[in-house]
């Protein structure tokens, strides 16, 4: 079991979480992405692959003239 890193206390349970990421004038929020969260402070890790994904979105959000956006996560 993977431990926080931030507590040092927690165990991470599988959950999902809220990301948003900001990038010149554009926001953007994603809903219900898959993440480890944990279960003492809360503090959640979203996996590599996941974020891959969520940095494609947004460049294709941008490149679509999207300012301001709340979407919910969508497995590739
Ligand atoms: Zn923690």
């Amino acid at each position: 079991m993977m431990q926080c890193v931030i507590c040092k206390h927690g165990e991470l349970d599988a959950g999902t979480t809220t990301v948003t990421l900001e990038r010149d004038d554009v926001t953007l929020v994603f809903k219900d992405v898959p993440a480890r969260v944990c279960e003492n402070c809360g503090e959640s890790y979203v996996d590599e692959a996941v974020t891959r994904q969520l940095l494609k979105e947004a460049e294709s959000a941008v490149n679509a003239g999207v300012e301001v956006d709340i979407r919910h996560f969508r497995a590739a």
